[in-house]
């Protein structure tokens, strides 16, 4: 018999395990085969969520077969072959594995002290990605919660290089105001990063585009020296590789020289295109990346990790050190200023990295660049079927993101959006292009088949 709910005997902790293995499996099944779209009763939800006072425990089975169940019903399921959405990926089978070894043996990776086995996979799996970008042999980095954390960090490096008074006066230390530049089109989480580094949401100057999604460099130029004759202290240009709207990349040589010759850090926020690193047949396109102070790279979009799984890489990794080393009695440290917790935000820190090391072990760069250029093929299938329909491809598909506008004549773009999100034959989105209403479409499923295209084009189609 049992000794405890929380803390079962082995043998009773085996038979749960197998019987919630064998109803994710089967949910799976029916999720695949089912809508892409929610299809649960919202208010007996509502009714029956309220009704878990935790007045009396429940029966841990129940518990996961109604989880199970809701979850079942009650997500847009960005695992189905025909979600064609947002940055969010069908999870690797590797990475999954690395989650359940991670809550097993729950290892803290604050300190390589507490935790040498670990906090070494995390590190050589950093080193690799970062050497795979061209950053060197001493570049290094770490394992993020995501995208912002590491965009984060690399705000508070580039804030703390320009001026070394940041670091104990904030941003008075600075002799004007402090500013970054990104593309109209970049991640918009930049602006609460600017507000949660203290420098000001304004800090955050957006520069136009070129017409085609990417940062204009004249005009990143312009605003730079604007900015300098008003006495503002420009500390960082950001160039994204792979926006939310288009996948489109910024010209990353261009931002680069632009950077060195006013001598402020460079990032790439290459959360969603930085997997173009993998493929040999897609590296060229972020060329100039190879020259960034950091890049950020998300496992958990293009390499199908589970969430949140980012990555912060730095070419000189030292800097973190004076961003966050801290010294405290308590904790167990035999390198001082190399372990996690003095070199991150975080400080209790979940065994992120083995999801890539697992994923990219098994499947190794070949694999994975087959992986990425499979969705890229995808979306490029999918473009020329809709182009057959009559329909323009506006943005440049090399990302896997899809720009699409429907002919003339056509029902307005976001009504065709509601029409096959309510058919819940699968996931598409609206977004801006240049200043127009598209419909986006971005392959986010190593499992999506050319099949699973040719409804979507013929679904489209009708709703349209
Ligand atoms: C997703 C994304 C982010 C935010 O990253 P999270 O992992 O969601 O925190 C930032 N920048 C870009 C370009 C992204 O695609």
């Amino acid at each position: 018999m049992s000794r405890s709910v929380l803390f079962p005997l082995p043998e009773e902790r085996r038979a749960r395990e197998d019987r919630l293995g064998a109803l994710l499996d089967a949910a799976a099944l029916r999720v695949a085969a089912g809508p892409v779209t929610p299809d649960f009763d919202a208010s007996a939800f509502t009714t029956a969520l309220a009704g878990f006072d935790f007045a009396q425990p429940i029966e841990l089975d129940d518990l996961l077969g109604w989880t199970v169940e809701q979850l079942e019903h009650g997500l847009v399921q960005i695992t189905h072959p025909r979600y064609l959405g947002l940055f969010n990926p069908a999870p690797a089978f590797p990475a999954q594995c690395a989650d359940r070894i991670a809550a097993r043996f729950n290892p803290q990776l604050a300190t390589a002290t507490t935790s040498p086995a670990a906090v070494a996979i995390e590190a050589h799996v950093i080193r690799a990605m970062a050497a795979r970008a061209g950053l060197g042999t001493q570049a290094g980095g770490h394992f993020t919660t995501g995208g912002s954390e590491a965009n984060q960090t690399a705000l508070a490096c580039a804030l703390t290089r320009a001026e070394p008074g940041f670091a104990t006066g904030g941003s008075r230390a600075f002799a004007g105001q402090p500013v970054f530049y990104i593309s109209k089109d970049s991640h918009l989480a930049w602006i609460k990063l600017a507000h949660l580094a203290g420098i000001g949401r304004a800090a955050a100057r957006l520069v136009p585009t070129d017409g085609q999604g990417r940062m204009s460099v004249a005009a990143l130029a312009a605003a730079l020296a604007a900015d300098r004759r008003a006495g503002c202290a420009p500390v960082m240009i950001v160039a994204t590789a792979g926006t939310t709207n288009a996948g489109m990349i910024d010209p990353l040589a261009s931002c680069a020289a632009v950077a060195r010759g006013a001598g402020v850090w460079f990032h790439v926020d290459a959360a969603w295109g930085g997997a173009a690193i993998v493929s040999p047949a897609l590296r060229g396109l972020l060329d100039g990346i190879e020259q960034a102070d950091s890049i950020t790279i998300d496992a958990h979009k293009f390499l199908a990790a589970t969430m949140g799984c980012g990555m912060l890489l730095l070419a000189r990794p030292a800097q973190l050190a004076g961003v966050f080393g801290v010294e405290t009695s308590y904790m167990p440290s035999h390198e001082p200023g190399a372990d996690p917790y003095v070199t991150s935000v975080q400080w209790s820190r979940r065994f992120l990295g083995l999801r890539l090391f697992l994923a990219l072990g098994a499947a190794g760069w070949a694999g994975y660049g087959a992986h990425v250029e499979r969705a890229v093929a995808l979306a490029r299938l999918l473009a020329a079927r809709m182009q057959g329909h009559g329909w323009s491809l506006l943005n440049d598909p090399s990302l896997a993101v899809l720009s699409l506008l429907p002919p003339e004549g056509s029902a307005p773009v976001r009504d065709i959006v509601a029409r096959v999100l309510a058919s819940g034959g699968a996931w598409v989105s609206v977004a801006t292009f240049e200043g127009r209403a598209v419909l986006r479409a971005c392959i986010t499923n190593g499992e999506t088949t050319a099949a699973d295209i040719a409804e979507v084009a013929e679904l489209l189609e009708r709703c349209r």
